[in-house]
Formats: structure tokens, C-alpha cells, sequence
């Protein structure tokens, strides 16, 4: 008698697997309808930056310092489904006549650029920097809120210093089909 085939109670555990991971799946996508929901019925121009899911979550290198950090990021990003999100905030706002900025925070910089003087400051990029000090201006801010302004002030034309602004960051809207970069006219055309 070969024992090849799954037994019984491996089937069983197998099943009971599955139907966590269905769990799991549909309890995630209950909360990102909530929240996408929640916030295009709040907003009618969302600005959000190009996410490179890729990138963000390509493993550190061997024996890097931020290997251990690196891999707890991938896990979150992974877990929330940032660019579903995205997506989802896009067909909505849009939905309802509004608009989504999708920024390309290469050239922005959010989670460098001073939002008060617009100093870009490399080693504010650094994860562990969670609350930035500007060595120009002294302007102080919580690193998530900082980079928020600077997306903010972005969409707004309004950014301060030798900042940048929206029509020299190829922003593209998430209602021109294609995600060229250099499709910026459908933005052009928003005079704030
Ligand atoms: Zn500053």
C-alpha cells in the first residue's frame, strides 16, 4: 500500500488554509473600499504619488543595514495594497467629476523637500528620520505630515523657495488613459 495520495487530514488543514487566506483577502478589500470611499466622498482632487510597488519592496542588499527594516516595509506595503488603493481612489474621486494628481515624486521629493522653504534634504529620505528639522529655515514638521504638504503645495502651484512646481513635475491626471510621461495636458489645462 503506497501512501501517495493526500490524506484526509491533510486536505482538511489545506482546506482550512484557504479559507483563512479568503479571510484575509476579503477583510482587506472591505477596508480599502471603506477608506478609498471615505475619502473620495471628502475630497474632490486627490494627489497622490506614482507608487514603484517594485522597487519599494526589491530586497535590501546582503548584509545591508536596512535589510531588517527593508523587509518589514515590504511586508506592510504589501499587506495594505498601496497601488490597489491608488486605483481605487482614482476611479472614485473621478466617478464623482473630480480628479487625481499623480506626481512623480523623483523630481518632487516629498519626503525630502522642506515644505516650508523648499530645501531638498538627502537624508531626510532615510526611513529612520521620522521628523525632520530644516537646516535653512528652521521650520520643523513629522516626516509623513512634511511630505504631505509638499504634494499639497505641488497641486496647488504654490510651492515655496526654489521649489518645484506642478507643471515642471510631468504630473499626470489618472484620467488621461495612458500614463505617458509626457502627457501633462490634461493638467496643464487646471488653473489653480
Ligand atoms: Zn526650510
Amino acid at each position: 500500500m503506497g501512501r501517495t495520495l493526500p490524506s484526509n487530514r491533510w486536505k482538511k488543514a489545506r482546506k482550512t488554509v484557504s479559507r483563512l487566506q479568503r479571510k484575509v483577502s476579503n477583510q482587506r478589500q472591505d477596508w480599502q473600499h471603506k477608506v478609498t470611499s471615505d475619502i473620495a466622498s471628502r475630497y474632490d482632487i486627490g494627489v497622490t504619488e506614482e507608487l514603484r510597488v517594485r522597487n519599494m519592496t526589491r530586497k535590501a542588499k546582503k548584509g545591508s543595514k536596512r535589510k531588517k527594516q527593508k523587509a518589514g516595509l515590504n511586508k506592510s506595503i504589501l499587506d495594505v495594497g498601496m497601488s490597489a488603493l491608488n486605483k481605487m481612489i482614482g476611479y472614485k474621486i473621478e466617478a464623482k467629476g473630480g480628479l487625481l494628481l499623480v506626481l512623480d515624486t523623483k523630481k518632487v521629493k516629498p519626503s525630502q523637500r522642506c515644505p516650508n522653504c523648499g530645501k531638498v534634504h538627502k537624508h531626510w529620505a532615510q526611513l529612520s528620520n521620522r521628523y525632520h528639522v530644516c537646516d535653512a529655515c528652521g521650520f520643523e514638521i513629522e516626516r509623513d505630515k512634511g511630505s504631505a504638504l509638499v504634494m499639497y503645495q505641488v497641486a496647488i502651484n504654490q510651492q515655496p523657495g526654489d521649489g518645484i512646481a506642478l507643471v515642471n513635475v510631468d504630473a499626470v491626471s489618472s484620467t488621461s488613459k495612458k500614463r505617458s510621461r509626457k502627457d501633462t495636458g490634461s493638467v496643464k489645462q487646471l488653473h489653480f
